[in-house]
């Protein structure tokens, strides 16, 4: 938009001439609205505009002449920039999570996938598949140190040789070449956790190469056995940073167990003193006290997992390793406050929905036999119930370097029990942290989810709701915003989202999902993969 200054009469007028259009006639308008703009400013009363997927226009309508070949009344409502989710395990690459509605429906209008060190290197394939088939919200993608671990390493719980580490790199590059926004790591996890630090930051120098970042689900978390620690495990993440020239970010950053209840501050001290030292270090986080993940991740050690799922079964059938697995079991059950507090999400009938402890009592075993037998006929997804301190998380909250993300995998259709998160974590900030028990303002609680986050990720025209940007866009009801899905009935989308637009696009009408696939795979810059 030009300004033009006239003096006329004495009196000083300004002539706006809009960018939408010399007519000042856009396609869609959204009138009245209160409008968070993702700096974390404080809202104003204002218009917005959008043409083709475009904002164009921001202000007052009527008063610059702005009409619009679609208006919508949104006086009363929150307008704010579309939500980017830091850490999704989306399900975008299958039918029943393609259109992303679970997430439209909590605001969220782009995604970040490939995280936990899971991301494929060969990116250009992946990403041309899914604006082939169509997403419905926009997907961000990190290549993933697991994936590629796996690749040249199987699952061998050893250092690479150079050659092997060369390999790594090159599938690094390969992965930040065709798009990727950086390196995640899931060092909690098998393969990752059998890789040192020197591998990890051997790996992040090439993302930072490419200006990418270095995300990671850190190697303890506070409840890992015989792990390094809550601060230890933190440090280290901060140091494959500072080492390699990658930005970091602590996926679903707090800490876990009840051990650790109380002590968030102890690792958001940890960021600081990085981010005072000149290291840019943020985290995102969920506001659930309960976690989702594996059994194997949860119950068996890692040493049992080295070589693979067939060593691990193998390592089963001996009695003398078994019984030393048994005990471990326990303890590492223990941890996670014992086997009444692990949830399984599992597709498998007779295991959804049911504590562990619940199944070994049906099934007249201990704990600890009752998760090698579900492990042998498959690994199963769990939650682990009351892992987090919700004090904790609220502190964390508070952090102006906290970005926010759901972690929330979309259950299969057959699926009745998963963890809620991936239909409610945004609302569910927004509805408790904000509006119920004031523990953040809302401009903040919508940078968190908007302005930071883009800023953070180098996404140039996102993330802000300004003249310029594209139109991802939520509309929401102040008064009604709220997750519905609970632990015992998951399924259930978040109520109070009016509309949402997804490149321009409107994906959720006066509180309908349309059924628009208007997302798109994203490269590092913000480049739209187009079919
Ligand atoms: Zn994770």
């Amino acid at each position: 938009m030009i300004a033009r200054r006239l003096d006329f009469a004495g009196t000083l007028l300004f002539v706006f001439f809009t960018a939408c259009a010399s007519g000042e006639r856009v396609e869609l308008l959204l009138r009245g609205g209160l409008v968070y703009d993702g700096s974390g400013a404080e809202p104003s009363l204002t218009d917005v505009g959008i043409d083709g997927d475009r904002i164009v226009f921001v202000g007052d309508a009527a008063a610059k002449g702005v009409s619009a070949e679609t208006v919508l009344d949104v006086a009363g409502l929150m307008v704010t920039p579309g939500f980017i989710d830091m850490h999704s395990h989306a399900v975008l690459d299958e039918d029943y999570g393609r259109d992303g509605t679970a997430f439209l429906y909590q605001g969220i209008t782009s995604v970040i996938v490939g995280a936990d060190g899971g991301g494929t290197p060969r990116l250009r394939e992946r990403f041309e598949q899914l604006a082939k088939d169509g997403i419905g919200v926009n997907a961000i993608a990190y290549v993933g140190h697991a994936a590629i671990r796996r690749e040249i390493l199987a699952m061998e719980d050893r250092a690479p040789t150079e050659d092997e580490l060369q390999a790594m790199r090159d599938l690094v590059r390969q992965g930040m070449e065709e798009g990727a926004f950086g390196l995640s790591t899931g060092l909690f996890y098998t393969p990752g956790f059998y890789a040192e630090t020197d591998e990890v930051i051997e790996l992040a120098k090439v993302a930072a190469e490419y200006d990418g970042i270095y995300d990671t689900h850190d190697r303890d978390l506070g409840a890992s056995y015989k792990g390094v620690g809550y601060l230890e495990s933190i440090k280290e993440g901060i140091a494959i940073g500072e080492a390699s020239g990658a930005r970091v970010i602590f996926s679903h950053f707090n800490a876990q167990g009840a051990h650790n209840f109380g002590r968030a501050p102890e690792g958001a001290r940890l960021i600081e003193e990085a981010r005072a030292r000149g290291v840019e270090v943020a985290a995102a986080q969920h506001v659930y006290t309960a976690t989702q993940s594996n059994l194997a991740a949860y119950a068996i050690p890692r040493w049992a997992s080295a070589g693979g799922r067939e060593a691990l079964l193998e390592r089963f059938q001996d009695s003398e390793t078994a019984a030393r697995l048994d005990i471990e079991t326990m303890e590492m059950l223990a941890i996670r406050g014992g086997a009444s507090k692990i949830l399984i999400v599992d597709p498998r009938p007779e295991l959804n929905g049911r504590t562990l402890a619940d199944v070994a009592s049906g099934w007249e075993l201990d704990a600890a036999r009752t998760v090698r037998r579900i492990i042998t006929e498959a690994n199963a997804s769990v939650m682990n119930l009351d892992l987090y301190d919700i004090e904790n998380t609220w502190f964390l909250a508070q952090q102006e370097w906290m970005m926010t993300c759901t972690d929330g995998r979309n259950p299969r259709p057959d699926q009745a029990i998963s963890h809620p998160r991936v239909y409610g974590a945004f609302t569910r900030k927004l509805s408790q942290f904000v509006l119920d028990q004031e523990h953040i303002a809302m401009p903040f609680a919508i940078r968190s989810m908007t302005g930071l986050a883009a800023e953070f990720l180098h996404l140039e025209d996102r993330g802000f709701l300004r003249e310029g940007y594209v139109a991802d866009i939520a509309v929401l009801d102040r008064d009604r915003i709220r997750d519905l899905a609970t632990y015992e009935n998951p399924k259930q989308y978040s109520e109070g989202t009016v509309h949402v637009l997804v490149n321009g696009a409107l994906a959720i009408r006066d509180g309908l999902a349309t059924g628009i696939l208007a997302g798109t795979p994203l490269l590092r810059g913000g480049e739209a993969v187009k079919h």
